[in-house]
């Protein structure tokens, strides 16, 4: 059969991977560390950091199509594996996304809502933006996730302290946003560039870092509508092949915001193996290998709230008997060697009723868990309506 190559192998490939080792495909992953999370579902791992030209070309030579898990790969690899054989998505989807000012200034010159925004050459630049926008949160260019890499500013004269703790490089300053609520939008479009759009996740995240994720959203039709055009128009006009996220923020008085996007599996999507009709993952290989894309109807209410380094006991997951036992309740571990705080270790799924009913059901599992905490995370319920 025809083998699959990854760049990155961490749990977003390693689900992938498991879904296409369903679907028949041979999986060679590309990652750092040599005990990553794709390493018992792939038939070869290279362990060579993301600018290694040679071992991805080696990668590329035996592999008949090229995927990603992670935006942060050196243009040069991308540039290498695209000259000896297939890589979806493509180089310049790629480039774009992995640098957040080029994100931006790409989003706003496309004419895509976004929120107000500096790219800060200076500590002067941040301290402009602060006097110019109020609040603000100040974002590394290059690797951040999780909320790592940015700052929280409330006056000008936290700019310098911002500029030193991002290494003094140049950054993008956004000015904070008054969020109703968040929303992701997933895209799929195969390399004949059939789209499939997912329907809208609610999602809620503590200190920068998602808590849960949640399938409807339970959002009205109009913005249901509004926010699938704008996910689907990006996608298209950015070129993706394989899956875009976009992330999303509602303000109080309705407008939509694009936040950033991921051009990948997304976390917020994870609950799309339980409650969608084709998973992000199996969906993701489908597009790269130019296979007819899946349906993506929601035929159960699902949501999944993630399981961090934070309620490890050093290396050991909490005990779940108490937690598996509420109804409708998976758990689904990344097999990651060494947690730590803030680390995505797992998650746990659940289909339900409703909206509110699934999101009830992780998080009541979520709190059943032994030794109880929750870690950093805010899990209070809201009423979705
Ligand atoms: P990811 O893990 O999704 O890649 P990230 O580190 O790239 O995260 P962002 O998506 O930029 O970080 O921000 C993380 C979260 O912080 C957002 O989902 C939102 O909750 C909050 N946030 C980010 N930017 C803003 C903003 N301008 N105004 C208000 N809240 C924000
Ligand atoms: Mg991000
Ligand atoms: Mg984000």
């Amino acid at each position: 059969g025809a083998t699959i190559g990854f760049l990155g192998g961490g749990q977003l490939g390693r689900m992938t991977a498991l879904a296409a080792r369903s679907m028949g495909y041979d999986i060679q992953v590309l990652d750092p560390e040599a005990a990553c999370a794709t390493r018992p579902v792939a038939s070869r791992t290279i362990t060579a950091k993301f600018d290694d030209v040679n071992a991805a070309v080696d990668l590329a030579s035996q592999c008949d199509v090229i995927t990603l898990e992670i935006e942060q790969i050196h243009p040069d690899v991308l540039d290498a594996v695209a000259a000896r054989t297939t890589l979806h998505p493509g180089r310049e989807a790629v480039y774009i996304i992995q640098d957040r000012i080029r994100q931006k200034q790409w989003l706003k010159a496309n004419d895509f809502p976004l929120g107000a925004f500096v790219a800060a050459q200076s500590a002067d630049d941040i301290a402009d933006a602060v006097r110019t926008h109020g609040p603000c949160i100040a974002k590394s260019t290059h690797g951040g996730y999780d909320g790592r890499g940015q700052v929280r500013l409330s006056n000008v004269d936290q700019a310098k302290d911002a500029w030193t703790a991002l290494g003094g490089h140049p950054c993008v300053v956004e000015q904070r946003i008054d969020i109703a609520y968040e929303i992701s939008v997933l895209v799929a479009r195969s390399a004949s560039g059939q789209v499939a759009v997912y329907p809208p996740s609610r999602n809620h995240h503590t200190s920068g870092i998602l808590t849960w994720a949640v399938v409807p959203a339970v959002i009205s039709d109009a913005m249901t509508q509004r926010a699938q055009h704008l996910a689907r128009g990006v996608a298209e006009r950015i070129g993706i092949v394989g899956l875009l996220a976009v992330e999303c923020f509602v303000t109080k008085d309705n407008t939509l915001l694009v936040n950033e996007l991921a051009p990948r599996p997304h976390n917020t999507y994870h609950h799309s193996e339980r409650g969608l009709a084709t998973s992000q993952f199996e969906q993701l290989v489908r597009a790269v290998c130019d296979l007819p894309l899946g349906d993506t109807t929601a035929f159960a209410p699902s949501a999944i709230v993630n399981l961090l380094g934070d309620v490890w006991v050093q290396d050991t997951p909490p005990a779940m008997e108490h937690a598996l036992e509420v109804d409708g309740v998976r758990l689904h571990l990344y097999g990651k060697a060494g947690a730590r705080a803030g680390r995505k270790m797992g998650h746990l799924s659940a289909i339900g009723t409703s909206a509110q009913d699934a999101l009830g059901r992780v998080l009541e599992s979520y709190r059943r868990l032994s030794p109880a905490t929750t870690g950093s995370f805010d899990v209070h319920e809201p009423v979705l309506a």
